[in-house]
This record gives C-alpha cells, structure tokens and sequence, in this order.
C-alpha cells in the first residue's frame, strides 16, 4: 500500500484559490500514467479515476474509488481518494491537493487535463472551466477590467508516510 500526495504550484496574476472543480455534479477526473508494482508494467494509456465512483474490491468487504486489473499480470488494483482542503493561492508554493491510497499501482506522472476554477482578485468573481493542460492560462476579467492568468503550474507526485 503506497500513499501518494498529488500537490502543485502557480504563479498567479490577480486570482486566488485555484483548485480543481470536484464536486458531486462534476467530479473531477484525475488522470495518470501508473505502473503496476507487480509486474513492473509501465501502462501507456492513462487511467482516470474520481472521488464518487465506488466499486468492490474482489474478495473485500470493501469500497475503493478506482479499480483496475492490470492487463499482464491480471491483478486487481485499486485506489482511493481524498481531497485535501488546500488552494493554490501562493506563488510558486507547493500546494498538497489529493491524497491517493494505492494498492498495487505506483503512480509515474498526473495529466491535468480537467477543469480548475480561481477566484479573480479584481472583481472577486469565481472563473470556472480553467485548462491547466499546457501549464498556463490567461484571460481578461471584464468587471474587474484587468488581466487575470496562471502560468508556470508544476505538478509533484510526492510519497507520503
Ligand atoms: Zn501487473
């Protein structure tokens, strides 16, 4: 059992509190390349798994968020999630976002490629729909009349005891 800690960090021009959106209505698809311990298989397709989805774990009177069966090995997998409550409002400051308890898979690298939402500090309006895929994003805030953006996001995947 191998407990990961999924954190990032920002700069940020005129927002605060950037995060994933994860919430019951939309859950937010964390995507990542994973190895399997057993086999030592590097799995090329990317394996999305959320906090809602509930599944049985073969043989366990037990629920994880994320269950796969490696395809060489033929092992059961699994993995659950817990968001940390934590924003990204520091630049440049590691920010821990996502607790991962996994069983059987080493997670290798995230791919951000859901939606994020920050709160503009000019007009105070939350911005939704936020694409972190090329580390950067940037757009004007009309009510607060001023540019807003987020660039140099680096993402860590940090083993935690
Ligand atoms: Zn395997």
């Amino acid at each position: 059992m191998l407990t990961y800690i999924l954190q990032a960090s920002a700069v940020l021009k005129n927002v605060t509190g950037l995060q994933p959106v994860d919430t019951m209505a939309y859950p937010f698809d964390y995507k990542f390349i994973v190895k399997c311990t057993g086999c030592k298989t590097e799995h090329n397709n990317p394996v999305e798994m959320n906090r809602f989805d509930k599944f049985e774990i073969t043989g366990f009177r037990r629920e994880a968020n994320f269950l796969f069966k490696c395809r060489e090995c033929r092992r059961e997998r699994y993995a659950t999630l817990t968001r940390l409550p934590n924003k990204i409002d520091q630049d440049g400051c590691q920010t821990p976002i996502l607790k991962i308890s996994t069983h059987g898979i080493e997670l290798l690298e995230f791919i951000p490629d859901d939606q994020f939402e920050c709160q503009s500090s000019l007009s105070q309006r939350v911005i939704q729909e936020i694409g972190l895929e090329e580390g950067e994003w940037y757009d004007f805030d009309e009510e607060g009349n001023g540019d807003v953006g987020i660039h140099d996001v680096k993402w860590e995947i940090v083993l935690s005891r």
